[in-house]
C-alpha cells in the first residue's frame, strides 16, 4: 500500500503559506523603505532598493511558482492523490507482497504532465486558456529567477499583481487581502502592542498594493469597486490616529455606490455604518459623506476628516 496520502487541505495550505510568504518579502522591502523620511527617500529611491533586493524578488518569484504548483496539486488531490505519483503504475508497490511505502518517499508529478493532469480532473475551477498563459508566465519567471539571479526579467509590481492574481484564480476576489490579515492576527505576538492598533494596520497591505499596481489594477482583485470614490473610515481613522499616526488612507466606499447611499462599508475593517448625506461646511471641501460623532455632538466630514 501506499501510505500517508496527502489530501487536498495539505497542499492547499501550503499554497496560502506560498503566496502569503511571496507577498509578504517584498511588502517587507516597502515597509522597511518607509521606515526612512522624506529626505533620504528622495537621495535614494525605490528603484534603486528593488535592485539592491533582486535576490528578494527572485526568491518571491520561485515562492509564486511553488504556489501555483501545489494549487494544481491540490485540485488533483480532490480525485486521487495517486493521480500525482511519477512512478509507472505496474511499478508501484501495491501488492500485499509488497512493503508499504510512504507518499513523500515517492517521486511527484511536476511541469507539462502536472498541468496536464490539472486539466484532466473534474474540478469547479475556470481552466481556460487566460489561466493556462498565466500558469506558463509563472513558470517561465520561475526559471529565469533559478538560472541566475541577474536574469530575472520580472519587475516587482508585476510581481506583485501575479500574486494577487494567482490568489484571485484559486482562492476568488478579496481573499489576498482577508488571507494576508488573517495571517498577521495568527501571529502569537499579535495584539501585545495593542490589539486595536494592530488589527487596523492591514490597512498598510492595501495601500502597498495600490503604490505597487495603482487603483485601477488592485480593483480588479476585489469586489467592492476600489475606483469609486472613496472616504475615511471612522472607526480606522481614530484607531490609528489616537495613538499611532496619522492615517491618510481612505478605504471606505458607500454601499450600495448611489447618491443617495447612506450606509458605508471599509474594505479594511469590514465594518459598515450609517452616513448622513449633507454638504460639509469647509468651503473648499466637496465632500457629502458625514458621519455623526455623539460624543462631541458634531457631524464629522469622512472626505476632510473635519
Ligand atoms: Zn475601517
Ligand atoms: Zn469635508
Amino acid at each position: 500500500m501506499i501510505i500517508n496520502q496527502p489530501s487536498a487541505k495539505d497542499f492547499e495550505e501550503v499554497t496560502f503559506q506560498c503566496l502569503t510568504q511571496a507577498f509578504n518579502l517584498l511588502y517587507k522591502v516597502y515597509q522597511d523603505y518607509q521606515g526612512y523620511d522624506e529626505d533620504i527617500q528622495k537621495d535614494v529611491e525605490m528603484n534603486k532598493i528593488w535592485k539592491y533586493n533582486d535576490g528578494t524578488i527572485g526568491t518571491s518569484v520561485i515562492l509564486l511558482h511553488q504556489a501555483v504548483e501545489t494549487f494544481m496539486k491540490s485540485v488533483v488531490c480532490k480525485t486521487s492523490p495517486l493521480l500525482l505519483i511519477e512512478k509507472k503504475r505496474n511499478e508501484w508497490p501495491t501488492l500485499p507482497s509488497r512493503t508499504d511505502k510512504d507518499f513523500d518517499s515517492l517521486y511527484t508529478i511536476s511541469g507539462e504532465s502536472l498541468l496536464a493532469t490539472f486539466c484532466g480532473v473534474e474540478s469547479e475551477l475556470d481552466i481556460n486558456e487566460e489561466l493556462i498563459l498565466f500558469i506558463e508566465k509563472v513558470r517561465q519567471n520561475r526559471n529565469k529567477a533559478i538560472h541566475g539571479a541577474s536574469k530575472i526579467g520580472i519587475k516587482p509590481n508585476e510581481l506583485i499583481e501575479d500574486i494577487l492574481k494567482a490568489f484571485t484564480y484559486f482562492f476568488g476576489k478579496d481573499s489576498w487581502f482577508l488571507h494576508l490579515s488573517n495571517f498577521n492576527f495568527k501571529n502569537p505576538l499579535f495584539g501585545f502592542y495593542d490589539w486595536d492598533i494592530e488589527d487596523t494596520l492591514t490597512y498598510e497591505y492595501l495601500d502597498f498594493a495600490e503604490f505597487m499596481i495603482g487603483r485601477k489594477k488592485l480593483n480588479k482583485f476585489h469586489s467592492v469597486n476600489l475606483t469609486s470614490r472613496s472616504y475615511f473610515c471612522k472607526i480606522c481613522k481614530d484607531t490609528i490616529d489616537e495613538e499611532y499616526d496619522y492615517l491618510d488612507s481612505k478605504w471606505a466606499f458607500l454601499k450600495p455606490n448611489t447618491p443617495k447611499s447612506e450606509n458605508l462599508y471599509c474594505v479594511n475593517c469590514n465594518a459598515e455604518f450609517n452616513v448622513i448625506r449633507e454638504s460639509c461646511r469647509i468651503e473648499s471641501c466637496k465632500g457629502n459623506v458625514l458621519y455623526r460623532d455623539n460624543e462631541i455632538e458634531e457631524n464629522i466630514c469622512l472626505t476632510c476628516y473635519r
